[in-house]
Parts: C-alpha cells; structure tokens; sequence
C-alpha cells in the first residue's frame, strides 16, 4: 500500500486526513493521499507564482522527452498502478499507459518551434515602413489544473506537457478517486529535471478544500476536464479568469444504409466498451438506420458476446470495472429503466460490485435517460431511425452534449452533410469517435465544452499571452 504525501513546489507534506484509494475490483485499499484544505492549495499557488521560469526551449525540450522516455521505461509500473486504481483491465491500462509517451514527445519536439508571426506594415495606403512582430509568452500567474479518472495518466499529461513546453507554473488538482497516477508522474518530471517549483500536486476532495482550486488570485486560467455539473459550476465561480473546459460527451456512431455492417459493429462494439465505456467520447448511441438495423443488431450481439468482462489484472480480460460500483447500479437501473419504455434488452445487463459487463439493448427510445444522458459505462445502445438522413442529424443533435461522433458511409453527399451539420467538435468516418492523435484538435461544442481545444498544439496556443511587437524597417 502506498501512503503517499502532497508534492507542493516538490516538497513533500501530509495532512492527519487521508483519504484511501481504493481498488474497485476488490475493495482493497491501494493507498492514502492527504485531504488538502485550502491553506494547501493556498500554499502551492503562491509557491509557484514566487517563481519565475527560464528554461531555455532545449532545457524543456530535454525535460519533455526524458519524462516521455521514463514513461515509457516505466509502462508497465504505470499500467499497474492505472488498473489498481482504476479497475480498467490490463490491456486499457496498458494502452493508458503506452500512449503518454506521444503527448510528451510531442510536446517535446513542438517546443523547440518559435510559432511567432510577421507582418509587414506598408501595406495600405495608411502603412508605414515598419515591422509587427509575435511572441507568445507564458502566463503571467499559474494554471489551475482539474483532472478526472477515466485517463488518469494522459487527462493530466494533455495538461502538464504543454505548460511545461510553454515555461508555465501548474498546481494540478487529480481527482480524489486516481491520485496515485498523477503523484507518480509528478515524480517522473522532477527526476528528468522540471524545477520543483513548476508543479504541485495538491490530493484530497472539494469537500475539503472548497473552490480553493477556482477561486485562487494567482490562478490566472483554469484547465478542467470532468463532467458538465462541475464545468459549470467553475465557469459560474472563476470570474474573471480563463477557463477551458472539457467535459461530457454523447457521442453517436450513425450507421447508414451503405455501410459495410461488420465493420460498423466492429467500431460500435470496441468504441462503447473500450476503458469499460469510460471515455468523454465512448459511442453512448448507435443511430442506426431502419433499412440495416435488423442485421446490424445481430451483428453487435454477436461481438458483444465475445467480450470478456472480469478480473481486471488477467490479461485476458476485455472490460474491467467501472470506477466504483454506485456508478455500475446507476447503469443497471437506466438499462432496466429503457427496457420499461420499450428498449429490448439482447445482452446483460450483468452485475457484480463494480463489474458491469458490455450490454446490448435494442429499439432504445430516444428520449429515456439511458441515451439522454451520459451513461459512463459499456452499454450498446441501439438507436433505430428513420431511413432518412436529415432525421438522422436531427436525433444526432437532439442531446445537449456536441463532443465527437463516428460515421459509417461511403457516400460523399452524407459525408459533406455530416460534416457540415452535425453539431460537434469533430466527425471521424469509419473510426469511433475518440480517434485523435495527440496532437490534433480536440474539444467539444454546447454543453461538452465552450469550444477551446485540447491536444498539444491547440493548449500550447491556449497557455500563453501574445506579444505583439514593432520595429521600424524598411526593406
Ligand atoms: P467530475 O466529477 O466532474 O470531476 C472532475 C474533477 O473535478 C475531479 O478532480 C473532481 O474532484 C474535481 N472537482 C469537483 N468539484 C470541484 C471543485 N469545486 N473544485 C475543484 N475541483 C473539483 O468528473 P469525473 O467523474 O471525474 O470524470 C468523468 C467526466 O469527465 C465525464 O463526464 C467525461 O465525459 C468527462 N471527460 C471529458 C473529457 C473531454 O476531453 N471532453 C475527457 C475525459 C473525461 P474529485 O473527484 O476529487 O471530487
Ligand atoms: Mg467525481
């Protein structure tokens, strides 16, 4: 069992409150972390803001890619750590795990880039012989990072990374529920040479620490990845301060009349389960067309029977729990509740603790709670729609959330509605939702988010102040 301290401006200090960490598997405590007050995050906010980064872009260009290369060496520590506190089985934490090293070696070799723009002056009538010139400079205060638990090492990643590439200060806030993850890679950045002061990791739960993370004077913008409840309540509280916000999704896969239907199982069956349906964009409805849905129906039976949900440290194991078992009840009941109101139920819903195996329901009514809102687990809902494709968007933009979505078309005239019509941040044909790389655009419209990007370009963008400066120049 770990018991482990705060990392304030890389000092270590423990609190009498801990709060345990528990394994949702077995209800075996993985380890403590202090319950932070306020006075904490008082502390590690005014410890990073006495201090003034100089990395030199090479100094963080070494720091990011050393930090990448640990993680990398240290995978399969960090994918174990992931599933105990998790209980995503082994292959999710694995990949949670292998994936950090992208964001990093991103970072690393985007630093090194002077992104500044020019523009000449003597270009109109009213010009003058003179040069505008662009640099981005790190915030003048410190970034307030809030991170969930469904990617407990790459949530944080997407936000240290492009701090660290842009020399800003973070105090990261990881969730109650997988702070392990986040300490152990705090570890990882001071050991590859990131000043201490650069990073605090504050433990604990608001209920404790209040909206000291919100509220701080030296918070100049605050990064927050979680659900649409707490992303409001930050933007109704932060004031005058910059937020970004990333939260829930509900994401469709849309299978037309064209689609190669093995293949749309295929990507309705991994996209709703992978990391046990815990992803922002997890396929949360499958909007499947009338003239296919039959065949398409048996067809994610048929592969959603081959899933093996279980022990998440076998390494046989598909699906892992869902982060606790309050969560896994709440999705047994919305199931049972659909199939009150119509829903077929082809497969499950099956439950132990927090072991909530994938679950196919059929002829989902399109306005029970189960697809309204955002069900955080592997269930496969099956949407059935009109043969119709403007009602098709029409169902797809009936929810408040507009994140991602996946299309199953080979017909360019679809292709071009969708992408124009949908409302979300991104449309991905013949992928699941969350396919990305790390470095490309993402971010969510509506309630999913205020419309700022994540991914390392975009955050680097988001995490300086632009300078913009003249010279008098003639040629
Ligand atoms: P959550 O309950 O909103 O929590 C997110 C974080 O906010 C946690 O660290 C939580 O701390 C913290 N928090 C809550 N109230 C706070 C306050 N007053 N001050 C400071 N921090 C506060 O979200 P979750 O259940 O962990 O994560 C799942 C959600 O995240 C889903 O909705 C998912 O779709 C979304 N998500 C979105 C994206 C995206 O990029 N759009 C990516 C991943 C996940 P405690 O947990 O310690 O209470
Ligand atoms: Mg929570």
């Amino acid at each position: 069992m770990r018991l482990e301290a705060m990392r304030i401006a890389g000092k270590l200090v423990r609190t009498d409150d801990v709060i345990e960490v528990t394994n949702p598997y077995d209800n075996s405590v993985v380890g403590t972390v202090p319950a932070a007050r306020a006075e904490h995050v008082r502390e590690a906010f005014q410890a990073a803001k006495a201090f003034k980064p100089r990395l030199t872009r090479h100094e963080r260009q070494r720091i990011l890619q050393r930090t990448a290369e640990l993680l990398r060496d240290r995978q399969e520590l960090f994918a174990r750590l992931i599933v105990s506190e998790t209980g995503l089985c082994w292959k999710d934490g694995l990949y949670e795990a292998s994936r950090a090293y992208d964001v990093w070696s991103f970072a690393a070799q985007l630093t090194i880039k002077d992104d500044g723009e020019i523009y000449a002056c003597d270009i109109s009538s009213m010009g003058k012989p003179r040069k505008i010139f662009t640099t981005r400079l790190p915030l003048l205060g410190v970034i307030s990072a809030i991170t969930p638990f469904n990617h407990p090492l790459n949530m944080v990643s997407h936000k240290l990374a492009p701090a660290i590439a842009t020399n800003n200060r973070v105090v990261l806030k990881p969730t109650e529920l997988t702070p392990l993850t986040a300490l152990a890679l705090a570890d990882v950045l001071y050991e590859a040479g990131l000043p201490p002061e650069m990073l605090s990791v504050v433990t604990g739960s608001p209920s404790t620490m209040g909206d000291a993370m919100i509220t701080d004077p030296d918070a100049d913008l605050i990064t927050f990845t979680g659900s649409v409840r707490v992303g409001k309540h930050i933007a109704n509280t932060a004031g005058y301060k910059r937020r970004i916000l990333e939260l829930g999704g509900n994401d469709p896969l849309i299978v037309m009349e064209d689609a190669d239907l093995d293949k749309a199982a295929e990507l309705a069956v991994t996209g709703a389960t992978k990391n046990s349906g815990q992803r922002c964009t997890a396929v949360k409805r499958i909007l499947v067309v009338d003239a296919v849905a039959d065949e398409f129906s048996r067809l994610v039976t048929e592969k959603a029977k081959k899933l093996k949900s279980g022990d998440p440290m076998d390494p046989e194991t598909d699906v892992g729990t869902v982060i606790n078992e309050r969560s896994a009840i709440l999705f047994e009941s919305r199931v049972k509740d659909a199939a009150a109101k119509g829903a077929a139920i082809l497969h499950g819903p099956e439950r132990r603790g927090a072991l909530f195996a994938p679950t196919v329901v059929d002829h989902v009514p399109h306005d029970c709670e189960l697809v309204l809102e955002e069900t955080f687990g592997p269930v496969i809902p099956i949407l059935r729609c009109p043969n119709d494709i403007s009602e098709v968007i029409l169902i797809s933009n009936s929810t408040a959330y507009g994140l991602s979505s996946g299309v199953c078309t080979n017909r360019l005239d679809y292709i071009e509605r969708f992408v124009a019509e949908l409302e979300v941040g991104t449309v991905n044909v013949w992928e699941v939702p969350g396919y990305r790389i790390e470095m490309s655009p993402f971010g969510g419209i509506k309630d999913s988010g205020l419309g700022d990007k994540e991914g390392v370009v975009e955050a680097m963008k988001s995490f300086t102040n632009v300078r913009t400066w003249s010279l008098p120049w003639t040629a």
